[in-house]
């Protein structure tokens, strides 16, 4: 390499500049031969300057520009005018590389061309760099796949292709299931990795030809192209889900993500991109409702029903600061001297457009938007504070029970939401019983186990609510920290016709009792229902059989402060 002389004058320091400078310099002679190139091409093009000097450009070649692009350069330089230009140039080892070059015509004191320099530089990493920019433009950089712009921009080909070949492109659009807490159970940078696999194991499921797409967090689209029949996309929708049923792994253990497919053909479900996508995802919303890990065909009367949902779901989200949300309490009594050993806590919303909307509809749709966990929140402390005015049942050792839903009992502020309620409203923690579903307990028993122990050490109670309509499984009654068993109203109300359903019920008494767990007969609606329960052991009764749920005045005034009564008198009236 040649070395730099030492600047002693100006003749000197332009060498230096010359030899430091960023830029590859190369100088020929008037007649194209290369008679000096510094430091900066050698690195460039890994041609040492012995190598080079001598020859001429042409060395340099790669092939790719065509002859008209070295005549109008020379035709330029003969004219004693600089040429700009980009090259793509060779280097020694044949790697091409993009130069954006200078070429001076330099002049004697007579003003005829002596030399020619050029100098330029290596403009590859900024070509990469604007590649990087125009392919973020159009794809997802967690997971490369093509992004919503590009995503519309194949269909719409698709479309225009299949007016020629009579194909039915069709979208499958697809919302993993439960992603947020499971991403959130991964820790860090965990639900990252998770996505990038969904996606490697999507781009392993469907053909070339189909685009696959992230539209946006845990949503991703495939376009079907090639498809004969709505039957090939339901088929290959449900291939999905299958192959979705074997888990992924992650840290040794096995995480399990479903699919939820919604699917809109072309035309008949849509004649642009836009209403295809805008049809495949409320088909996905019903494949949510009806329990996930399913795909649903795009109908034209979901459209009516989902405007429903829509507009519901729009109030709902004003219900808590409007206060349109409300308590009502359902005493729960002992059948032996139907005394009020609990009241259970059973939220109301009254919406001024959609009337009184009762639970089944509208927790649901809390717990697909995460309100759940704030209107949770407010039930708990509300429930508590309301509760305690009910005369001296609390002094009586009377329970409160409260319903929790799967997304509040899986959001970390629980435990601390509760002890911070109990604090601010002074509620005995004895008394507040904790309602949950199998369910819960179920898909991820050790989070549960340990939600559940935190829960006991603040003093409450834990009930399982509507047992025997889940997994009823005997192990986690024996592992988790319960107090009580909720009989599902469905057995009650088959017991007095159904000798299967009066076993199963009197079975779960008898196993409620003997691990020391309190048993609650839900929905009792008759007095042949309340005897076979009582006659069974189960000394916790709750239905309309002694009331009703019904507000914090209306249990003051039935009790007069020392009864609550469903007003049926001396037969089903309760004290
Ligand atoms: P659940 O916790 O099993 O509550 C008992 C449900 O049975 C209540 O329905 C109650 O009104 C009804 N019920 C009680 N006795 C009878 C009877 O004799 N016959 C009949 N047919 N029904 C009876 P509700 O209030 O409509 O609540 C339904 C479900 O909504 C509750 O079932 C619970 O799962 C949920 N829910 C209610 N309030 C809350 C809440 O604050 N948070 C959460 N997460 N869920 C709640
Ligand atoms: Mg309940
Ligand atoms: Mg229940």
């Amino acid at each position: 390499m040649p070395c730099a002389p030492a600047a002693t004058d100006n003749n000197a320091l332009l060498q230096q500049v010359v030899y430091q400078t960023e830029d590859a310099v190369l100088i020929t002679d008037v007649a194209g031969t290369i008679i000096f190139v510094n430091p900066a091409f050698e690195r460039d093009t890994e041609y040492l300057a012995e190598e080079v000097i001598g020859t001429t450009p042409a060395i340099l070649k790669s092939g790719i520009h065509p002859d008209d692009f070295y005549a109008a350069l020379w035709a330029t330089l003969r004219n004693g005018e600089v040429f700009r230009g980009v090259f793509v140039n060779r280097k020694k080892c044949g790697e091409r590389y993009s130069e954006e070059k200078v070429i001076t015509p330099i002049r004697d004191a007579e003003g005829a061309v002596t030399h020619y320099v050029s100098t330029g530089r290596d403009i590859g990493a900024r070509f990469a760099a604007q590649a990087r920019v125009e392919f973020l433009a159009n794809h997802d950089p967690l997971t490369e796949l093509p992004n919503r712009t590009l995503f519309y921009d194949r269909f719409q080909h698709a479309i225009t292709r299949s007016l020629r070949d009579g194909c039915l492109p069709s979208l499958l659009y697809i919302d993993l299931d439960r992603f947020k807490p499971i991403s959130d159970s991964l820790g860090r940078g965990g639900g990252d990795a998770l996505l990038v696999r969904v996606a490697e194991r999507l781009r392993s499921l469907t053909r070339s030809e189909d685009t696959i797409a992230r539209l946006g967090g845990d949503e991703f689209a495939i376009a079907l192209e090639g498809v004969r029949s709505p039957a090939d996309s339901a088929r290959i929708a449900q291939s999905l889900i299958t192959a979705f049923q074997q888990p992924f792994e992650h840290c040794g253990r096995p995480i399990y993500i479903g699919l939820s497919i919604g699917i809109a053909c072309y035309p008949v479900d849509g004649e642009d991109v836009e209403a295809l996508i805008k049809h495949a995802d409320i088909a996905m919303l019903q494949a949510k409702s009806r329990g996930r890990s399913c795909w649903v065909n795009y109908s034209a009367v979901m459209d009516s029903n989902l405007l429903d949902d829509l507009s519901m779901d729009a109030s709902l989200r004003s219900a808590l600061s409007r206060q349109e949300f409300d308590l009502h309490f359902q005493p729960i009594v002992d059948p032996a001297d139907r005394s009020v050993v609990a009241l259970e806590a059973l939220l109301r919303w009254h919406s001024p457009s959609h009337g009184m909307v009762p639970p089944s509809r509208f927790i649901p749709m809390l717990e697909c938007n995460a309100l759940i966990i704030e209107v949770g929140r407010w039930t708990l402390e509300r429930a508590c504070e309301r509760s305690m005015l009910v005369g001296d049942l609390i002094a009586r050792g009377t329970i409160l029970a409260v319903n929790l839903s799967g997304r509040q009992f899986r959001d970390g502020s629980l435990v601390d939401d509760v002890r911070r309620i109990l604090q601010r409203t002074g509620f005995p923690p004895a008394q507040l019983e904790l309602e949950i579903t199998e369910s819960i307990l179920i898909e991820d028993s050790v989070a549960a186990l340990a939600t559940l122990n935190a829960l006991k050490t603040l003093g409450v109670r834990l009930a399982i609510d509507d047992f025997g309509t889940g997994y009823s499984s005997l192990s986690y009654l024996r592992r988790f920290p319960l107090d009580t068993l909720k009989i599902d109203r469905s057995f009650v109300v088959e017991m007095e016709s159904s000798h299967d359903a009066a076993v199963v019920v009197r079975t779960i008494v008898s196993l409620a009792h003997n691990l020391g767990l309190d048993v609650v007969g839900e929905g009792v609606e008759t007095a042949g229902q309340m005897a076979l329960l009582s006659e069974m052991g189960c000394r916790k009764v709750q239905g309309y059989w002694f009331s009703p749920p019904c507000t914090i005045s209306e249990l003051c005034a039935f009790s007069g402060q020392t009864a609550v009564a469903d007003q049926r008198g001396a037969e089903g009236g309760v004290r």
